[in-house]
C-alpha cells in the first residue's frame, strides 16, 4: 500500500513520503506513515487470504509497497495462538490464550520489524547499517542484515554482557563498544548520523520497522476468525509491539474486518515504568524516569520515543498500564515454564499484570485476554540459570 504522507504525532506536523525520513524535522519526533485505505474498504475480504504462504507478507496489501525481489524473509509472522491450561486456572480466568511471538526465526517478536525496514533499505540500494540496542532487536536486525548482504553495525553501551549480543555477533554485527550507558550509546550514534558517517536504521523511531507490527493484529483477527479478545496486554519498553498492534487494529476496523477494537492494555516493571507514570497522571506526555535494574531487560527504556503516540492510543482503545514487581515478574515466569511456555522475563510481565487487571475487576473473570510471549526463555541465558540455581537449592 502506498504512503500517502508521514505523519508528526507530536507536533501535528505532515511531511510528503521520503525514503530517508525517520523523525520530524521541525521537533525531532519519529513519524508515522498515513495511508488512504479508502479503495480497501469493504473490498478486501479476510477470505481472500486462506490459501497464501503463513508468514507476515500475506498481508502485503496493508503493508508498505516494497518490491518482491527486495523483501528480505525467514518466515516470520503467522505466530500460533494456544490455549492457555494452568495459568487461566491459577488466574482465575475462563479464556486465556497466548500468541507465541518467540516462534519468530530469531527467537522475538522484533522480526516483524526487521523483515519490513531490512526490505526497505534493500530497496532504496542502502549497503551498510546502523543501530543501536542490546537485545532482541540487535540480534534480529544482525540477521536480517546478514541475509540481506547488507553490512551492520551495532552500537552497545560498554557494559553490555556478551550473553545478550551472542546472536547478533554470531549472525555477523560488528559491535561498537561506547563508553557510558544506554543514554551516551544513544547520543553517540546520533552524533555520528548528523555528521554523515553512518546510515542509521533505529528500531525504535523507524516508521517501517514499526508497520511490520500491525500484522501482529491481522493475524488475531484471522487466526481466532473474528472471535477477538476482550482484553490483550502488551509488555511496553520502546512500545513497537503495542502501537503496530493498535494500528493494525484500528485499520482493520477501517476496511470492514472487525466492528470494535479489544482493550489493550501496557505493563511495565516498577523499575522502568514511564508510561505508567504519565497513564496515572491521565498525561499525553511522558517524561523520562531514571534508569534502574530490571530483570526485565526488554523493558528498560527510560525515554520511549514514541511516548506521546502510545499515550494517545492507549487513552483511545480505553486500556489501562500498571507496574509490577521483580518478585511478581519471577513468579510470572516460573508459571508460564510449568504450563510448557519458556518466556523470557520481559514476556512474563503479562502474568502478574493479568493478575492484578482482575484483581482491580478491569477485566472480568468470563471476559477472554490474549497475552504475547515476546521472546524465548534462552535469550537471557544469564537470569535463567540464576533462577535455576535457586530452584536447585530448594529441590
Ligand atoms: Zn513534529
Amino acid at each position: 500500500m502506498k504512503i500517502e504522507s508521514f505523519k508528526c504525532e507530536n507536533c501535528g506536523s505532515t511531511y510528503m513520503p521520503n525514503g530517508d525520513l525517520m523523525l520530524c524535522p521541525k521537533c525531532k519526533y519519529p513519524l508515522l506513515p498515513i495511508y488512504n485505505l479508502n479503495f480497501l474498504r469493504g473490498k478486501f475480504k479476510i477470505e481472500k487470504l486462506k490459501n497464501r504462504r503463513p508468514f507476515l507478507w500475506r498481508y502485503w496489501e496493508l503493508l508498505p509497497t516494497i518490491k518482491k525481489k527486495n523483501i528480505i524473509s525467514l518466515m516470520e509472522g503467522y505466530t500460533p495462538i494456544i490455549e492457555s491450561n494452568r495459568v487461566k486456572r491459577k488466574l482465575g480466568v475462563k479464556d486465556l490464550k497466548f500468541k507465541l511471538e518467540y516462534v519468530n526465526p530469531t527467537g522475538s517478536l522484533k522480526d516483524r520489524g526487521s523483515t519490513m525496514l531490512i526490505s526497505w533499505l534493500k530497496q532504496l540500494g542502502i549497503k551498510s547499517i546502523a543501530d543501536d540496542s542490546s537485545g532482541n532487536a540487535a540480534a534480529s536486525i544482525s540477521a536480517y542484515s546478514s541475509r540481506a548482504g547488507i553490512k551492520c553495525t551495532i552500537y552497545m553501551p560498554e557494559k553490555t554482557p556478551t550473553s545478550k549480543i551472542v546472536q547478533a555477533l554470531l549472525y555477523g554485527a560488528k559491535v561498537l563498544v561506547v563508553a557510558g550507558g544506554r543514554t551516551e550509546t544513544a547520543e553517540k550514534i546520533l552524533t555520528d548520523m548528523e555528521k554523515g558517517k553512518i546510515y542509521y536504521a533505529s528500531h525504535n523511531m523507524s516508521p517501517y520497522f514499526l508497520e511490520g507490527f500491525k500484522t501482529f493484529a491481522y493475524e488475531i483477527v484471522e487466526q481466532l476468525e473474528g472471535k477477538l479478545p476482550d482484553h490483550i496486554i502488551f509488555p511496553v519498553g520502546g512500545g513497537s509491539l503495542f502501537l503496530g498492534a493498535y494500528r493494525g487494529f484500528v485499520e482493520a476496523e477501517e476496511i470492514g474486518w472487525i466492528r470494535h477494537l479489544p482493550k489493550l492494555h501496557i505493563v511495565q516493571p516498577e523499575a522502568c515504568n514511564p508510561i505508567v507514570k504519565a497513564y496515572e497522571k491521565r498525561s499525553e506526555l511522558v517524561e523520562p524516569v531514571e534508569e534502574k535494574e530490571t530483570v526485565a531487560g526488554g523493558l528498560k527504556i527510560v525515554n520511549p520515543p514514541r511516548g506521546r503516540s502510545i499515550m494517545k492510543a492507549l487513552f483511545k482503545c480505553n486500556g489501562t498500564a500498571i507496574s509490577v514487581k521483580e518478585e511478581e515478574i519471577i513468579e510470572g515466569y516460573l508459571l508460564l515454564a510449568k504450563e510448557g511456555i519458556f518466556a523470557e522475563p520481559t514476556s512474563a510481565t503479562v502474568i502478574p499484570a493479568l493478575k492484578k487487571l482482575v484483581e482491580d475487576e478491569i477485566i472480568g473473570r468470563d471476559e477472554s485476554v490474549l497475552l504475547p510471549i515476546t521472546g524465548f526463555g534462552l535469550k537471557d541465558l544469564k537470569t535463567a540459570i540464576n533462577i535455576a540455581e535457586k530452584l536447585k537449592q530448594y529441590n
